[in-house]
């Protein structure tokens, strides 16, 4: 029986073997393997691609966003326990980043079409202690950034985007990681665009908390051996950025065939056991994951199993469930956990054929 994997990253990085292999012996080369020329070329080309006027190589996606926060903190700008809304469905690095700094996640509930925050609740959820917003661009799709935006500058918080998912999507003609104070984007391999290891980015247009992440991020210090900050060390080796920068180059084509499933998807599927996601207005989702919900998705995720389509659950806990925040226990979000409840993930990925997209509408659609 033919089998449709959910993701196949060896056959992903292998359409880029010799470029990559390339990279990588330049780097071994070179004899400079951290902060280097590739590091740094990397970073001017992601800050060129997002339309940012800074970017800055971290270690991960976890380490992208906490360190956002850990500057504002370092700037005076957030203080211990200040609050920072953050979506109820997201994944738990958005809001791990949040209570590293010892800040208190305020979870806001999504809308159940799009899996992005309700920017109609943010102001019901506004105390004096709120400072920011962390939108998520949840399964590639753009969170609504000019409605939270617009609340952000008439309350004066930050806001802060956790792009992880979503390399290279677009609201109105604008690149996420463009659409904020500071984006943080994740490398890890199975990301839209992803390394052969850990990796993470900022990006930004503040000059001045551009240099104060690039300092923790390395040791709290810009001048080596003078210490500034109690920094950590979280960096983009030159053997990962050299493999981004490879991978960057093709980004767009892997987001546009992502694309094409997705439409193909969304005008195929015909079964009222399922519902589609739904694409804003003005949006351009990157389809890092194509999401659908059903109340019978066990039945369903069987069916495909013994068609040998592979799916998956992004994500099977609720945050507020997971035992690392016992104290949400009590706490109800219901959207958040219907969602958690009915979604399941389809097969979507730059190298996948159209006819397996094919094959998986049929087989849902004659279920
Ligand atoms: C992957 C991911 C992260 C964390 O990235 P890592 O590189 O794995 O640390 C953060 N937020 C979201 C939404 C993610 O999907």
């Amino acid at each position: 029986m033919k089998k449709i994997p959910f993701l196949d990253l060896k056959h992903i990085n292998g359409q880029y073997r010799d470029e990559i292999l390339l990279a990588i012996t330049r780097v071994l080369d070179s004899g400079w393997y951290i902060r280097g020329k590739e590091c740094e070329r990397f970073e001017q080309n992601f800050a060129n691609y997002c339309g940012t006027d800074f970017c800055i190589g971290v270690g991960n996606g976890l380490d992208a966003l906490s360190l956002i926060f850990r500057a504002y903190k370092e700037l005076g700008v957030l203080h211990d326990r200040d609050e920072v809304l953050v979506p109820s469905n997201t994944y738990i690095a958005s809001i791990l980043s949040i209570t590293q700094n010892n800040l208190n996640p305020v979870l806001i509930e999504p809308r159940l079409e799009t899996y992005n925050l309700n920017p109609d609740l943010i102001e019901g959820l506004i105390t004096p202690k709120t400072k920011a917003i962390m939108a998520v661009h949840l399964y590639g799709q753009p969170a609504e950034m000019m409605k939270i935006k617009g609340i952000a500058t008439k309350h004066n918080l930050k806001v802060i985007e956790d792009a992880a998912q979503a390399h290279g999507a677009e609201l109105e003609g604008h690149k996420v990681g463009s659409l904020s104070d500071a984006a943080g984007f994740s490398f890890y391999p199975g990301k839209n665009l992803g390394a052969l290891g850990d990796g993470g980015a900022v990006t930004t247009n503040a000059a001045e908390l551009a240099e104060v992440i690039r300092s923790i991020s390395n040791y709290g210090s810009q001048k080596k051996y003078v210490n500034k900050y109690k920094g950590v060390n979280s960096r983009l080796d030159e053997l990962q950025a050299a493999i981004l920068n490879v991978k960057l180059q093709y980004l767009d084509r892997e987001n546009s065939h992502r694309t094409e499933l997705a439409n193909f998807y969304l005008s195929e599927l015909r079964s009222d056991k399922i519902a589609l996601p739904k694409i804003v207005d003005g949006c351009k989702s990157a389809w890092h994951l194509f999401v659908v919900r059903s109340r019978t998705r066990e039945i369903i995720q069987e069916a495909l199993l013994k068609s040998g389509i592979q799916t998956l659950l992004h994500y099977p806990i609720a945050p507020h469930h997971q035992k690392a925040y016992k104290e949400w226990g009590q706490h109800s979000y219901p959207l958040s956990e219907q969602i958690h409840n009915e979604i399941f993930s389809l097969p979507i990925s730059p190298v996948m054929q159209m006819r397996d997209a094919k094959f998986i509408v049929d087989c849902i659609n004659n279920l």
